[in-house]
């Protein structure tokens, strides 16, 4: 049945904008996001395994942006932040949901799938993940 295989080929074509996936050494154990072919530390490229990770993680350090791309001038300020991931990979992204006052560094933050641009002349929107307070932890 040709549907049946529809949504994971759509999920296969834009991996990392709905998952965050990086790679997972398995020589030395390091995780990378986004994916790496060759290990930095090791040199290893046999060993570089797909990995899928929860998202989990705390901010490491955050600007508020009060003067953002004209694209996003309906968010600002916004908080842009270096989110490390409970594996050790940091990646930047948005911070949304709480005040920017209220952004700590430790923060406990998980993902979302949102929004992140919208171009008014076309219409366009581009979604993609930004984190927000991890409440559970
Ligand atoms: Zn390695």
């Amino acid at each position: 049945m040709p549907h049946r295989s529809t949504v994971p080929g759509v999920w296969r074509r834009y991996p990392q904008r709905y998952r965050l996936v990086g790679s997972k050494c398995e020589t030395c154990g390091t995780y990378y996001f986004p994916p790496r072919d060759v290990c930095p530390k090791c040199r290893t490229k046999t060993k570089m395994v797909e990995y899928e990770f929860s998202g989990k993680g705390t901010v490491e350090s955050f600007t508020v942006v009060h003067t953002p791309p004209d694209n996003m001038e309906k968010q600002a300020p916004y908080v842009l932040a270096i989110i490390k991931l409970e594996e050790g990979p940091m990646l930047t992204a948005q911070v949304i949901d709480v005040d920017p006052k209220d952004v700590r560094i430790g923060m406990p933050v998980k993902p979302v799938f949102r929004k992140i641009s919208e171009d008014g002349e076309s219409g366009l929107i581009s979604y993609g993940y930004k984190f927000t307070l991890d409440e559970k932890s």
